[in-house]
């Protein structure tokens, strides 16, 4: 017998991965530049040069056993140490190489520390917009998804009804900034808020309650526009970060867990994040991943590319008509759908090979999301298509 669950999983695609394989298809009969892909949040800028070099220099200098063995399962002490010494210097810290847990990427990480939280009853919630595999993470590995619904102005958080969401399951808060996929950078003032609600709840119920940062964009912010450093505003929280979009590395796998000293109960959670990873099999993160990111912690992305393609999206879209919450980090765009139904919308967008992402799995049914992390070229193509589209909406 086959477990229905996974089989439901793995036989289903997202609506991304739909239209992704959709535009492929049709790339195929009308030719590429003929398709307006905005589906995936790949990386359209190459990972910076020092990477490479890095990879390199490590292939010729470190013997072939460390660079293709295993490592101790939560990643080598070097490369924790590195990422350690890079975030105390960034945000006047005093992380530890023990706190780090080096992880295949974000996804893993997040789903370790979900099943490190998955106690009788235990409910995790996710502020929408939020990214769909968040309703897969936590369900499957034994926690309850619980949506708090968006601000859908300025795709903040509203407060009232994060407070209402929580009980005396709650055990953490997915907490992603810059989001995807609206693009939206919290505020100090948001996060402080937040903090406030967590820290009384916490109170009120007895229990910690654990802000889940899940930080894949922190390094891609435009506009001067300050990413706050969550464990400096709220204690318990532990970081899930990766270096699939900062240093456009998606298919290395490489990112890490923090569980800082100061989150309570921090040397269990770190043994139960540990635990986790055992029994999902993501131990011991790819080594020479593991090696180029101790070279290259430093580096922090050109996201020029990316703000160039944010700014020209933006202010065709909105000139035409279409009304967004201005992205200011991340590489996605949140729109109102003209005529209120996004599913509706894309369906017709795609008639015209402009793929763009329905709302409904980001918790936000009326917004689609394109992702701006695409060719220049590509966008200015497709500005026709979104103008002609708006106006014959009826
Ligand atoms: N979290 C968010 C918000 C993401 O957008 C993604 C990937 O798109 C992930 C987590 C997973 O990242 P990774 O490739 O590092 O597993």
């Amino acid at each position: 017998m086959i477990s229905e669950a996974m089989l439901k999983l793995g036989t289903t695609r997202s609506c991304i991965r739909e239209l992704f394989e959709y535009g492929n298809q049709q790339a195929a009969i009308v030719g590429r530049e003929n398709v307006y892909d905005y589906s995936l949040g790949n990386p359209s800028i190459p990972a910076p040069a020092q990477v490479k070099a890095s990879i390199n220099a490590i292939l010729d200098e470190v013997n072939s056993l460390s660079i293709h063995g295993y490592t101790s399962a939560p990643g080598a002490l070097d490369a924790r140490k590195a990422v350690a010494d890079d975030l105390n210097a960034r945000f006047d810290t005093s992380i530890r190489p023990e706190n780090i847990f080096l992880s295949c990427g974000a996804a893993p990480a997040l789903i370790s520390v979900i099943r490190a939280l998955a106690v009788e009853d235990a409910e995790i919630l996710a502020i929408a917009p939020f990214f769909p595999e968040y309703r897969p993470f936590v369900e499957n590995n034994g926690c309850k998804f619980v949506v708090v619904p968006a601000d859908t102005q300025q795709f903040q958080i509203r407060m009232d009804k994060l407070e209402e969401a929580i009980n005396s399951h709650t055990q953490a808060v997915i907490v992603n900034s810059p989001n995807n996929p609206s693009g939206v950078v919290y505020t100090k003032e948001t996060l402080v808020s937040l903090a406030n609600v967590l820290t009384r709840k916490a109170k009120e119920f007895g229990h910690p309650i654990y802000i889940i940062a899940d930080e894949p964009y922190r390094e891609l912010a435009y506009d001067g526009v300050e990413v706050s450093f969550i464990p400096s505003i709220y204690p318990d929280t532990v970081i899930c970060y990766s270096w699939s979009k900062s240093l456009s590395l998606p298919g290395e796998r490489i990112g890490y867990v923090c569980v800082p000293d100061q989150v309570t109960d921090s040397a269990q959670l770190f043994a139960a994040v540990c635990g986790a990873a055992r029994i999902i099999g993501h131990v011991c993160a790819p080594s020479l991943q593991q090696l180029t990111v101790a070279r290259c912690v430093s580096l922090r992305p050109d996201v020029e590319a990316y703000d160039r393609n944010r700014k020209t999206l933006y202010d065709a879209l909105t000139s035409y008509g279409y009304e967004c919450a201005k992205p200011k980090g991340a590489f996605y765009m949140f729109v109102k759908a003209p005529g209120g139904n996004a599913q509706a919308f894309s369906d017709r967008a795609k008639e015209k090979n402009l793929l763009i992402v329905p709302g409904g799995d980001f918790g936000c049914p009326d917004f689609f999301r394109i992702s701006t992390s695409v060719d220049h070229g590509m966008i200015l193509r497709s500005l026709p298509v979104f103008e002609e589209l708006i106006k014959t909406q009826v």
